[in-house]
């Protein structure tokens, strides 16, 4: 077995691992079957190793940042998850911080604000990380990473470190040029606007307010279910179809915001799958719009 040889090797690196991890203890969902082999890579170093095993026993990796905007097979995911969570330095040098692809986006913004740096109070209760953000272009109340992301460093399958400058990174509504390809962000460079601590702090605790207000943060859920479709909001299409409330096992359209799929308890992938399809075929009947998933399936089919 392809997976007991790399573990032995993973062993002999001393590299830290789990075999057989649930993903829905990784998801904000709560959704996903198990992972073949997960790791929380400790360092660049670490994850340089784990890329050549995993070439050398041609196996395929998926990075999970922090779950927020997955849906997780119920049959769970082939070959290896890691998870950057010890590539978190976030380092500040006047108006420019360097943030490891693996912080949090609530620890970012707390640094940015405690330097009186102002540009990411939008991200403010954004529950991924850095490179998660940047790889969907993470946005909220008119603000969105393209507006602070200034370059990127990445790594390839190969163990390649690639520089990306702005125009490189391809930054788009909810899309980057690292979708879709086995990049892997390990930093992000981004420039931010002397400011006031107090202010930039108001700031982010009105947005945060508004999310409580909002959205149903207290059912586990990856956020807007839908991409804004060009023309309208894709929560008020949901709403006027009188799809609130819907729910096929355990996922339900939220009464509070209908742009949110919730896990109700014990909802399966293949439920929200069904739900979501039948929120699109209901909404492209009655209004002729195609509802895009924002969402992002990933695992065994
Ligand atoms: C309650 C709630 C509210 C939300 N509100 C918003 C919002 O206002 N605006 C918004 O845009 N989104 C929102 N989201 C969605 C989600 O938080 C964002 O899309 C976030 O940027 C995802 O980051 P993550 O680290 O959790 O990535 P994950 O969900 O773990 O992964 C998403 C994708 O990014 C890839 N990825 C992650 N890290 C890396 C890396 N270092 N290198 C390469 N690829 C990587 C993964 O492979 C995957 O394909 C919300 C989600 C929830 C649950």
């Amino acid at each position: 077995m392809q997976i007991d040889n790399l573990c032995v090797r993973l062993n002999e690196y001393k590299i830290e691992y789990v075999r057989s991890e649930p993903m829905s203890r990784h998801t904000t969902f709560k959704i996903g079957g198990n992972a073949d082999v997960f790791i929380k890579v400790k360092n660049a170093d670490e994850l340089k190793t784990i890329l050549t095993l995993t070439r050398e026993y041609n196996m395929p990796y998926f990075i999970l940042g922090k779950g927020s905007n997955l849906l997780v097979s119920d049959k769970g995911i082939d070959g290896v998850v890691i998870s950057l969570d010890g590539i978190a330095d976030i380092i500040i040098d006047g108006d420019t911080v360097v943030c490891g692809a693996g912080a949090s986006l609530r620890a970012l913004c707390i640094a940015a604000q405690k330097a009186s740096l102002s540009g990411l109070e939008f991200a403010y209760g954004i529950p991924g990380t850095v490179g998660g953000a940047l790889y969907m272009n993470a946005g909220a109340y008119g603000g969105e990473m393209s507006q602070v992301a200034v370059s990127a460093t990445a790594i390839d399958r190969d163990g390649n470190i690639q520089e990306f400058n702005f125009d490189q990174m391809k930054l788009g509504y909810r899309t980057s040029a690292f979708k879709n390809t086995d990049l892997i962000i390990i930093s992000v460079r981004l420039k931010l606007k002397d400011g006031n601590a107090d202010e930039i702090k108001a700031a982010m605790d009105d947005f945060f307010a508004r999310r409580r207000d909002k959205q149903p943060l207290e059912f586990p859920s990856a956020g807007s279910t839908f991409k804004r479709p060009e023309g309208y909001f894709a929560g008020a299409l949901i709403e006027k179809n009188k799809l609130k409330g819907m729910s096929v096992g355990g996922a339900q359209v939220s009464e509070k915001h209908a742009g949110f799929v919730i896990n109700t308890g014990g909802a399966t992938c293949d439920d929200v799958l069904l739900l979501i399809k039948k929120v699109q075929d209901t909404v492209k009947l009655a209004d002729g719009v195609d509802l895009e998933p924002e969402v992002i399936f990933v695992g065994r089919k």
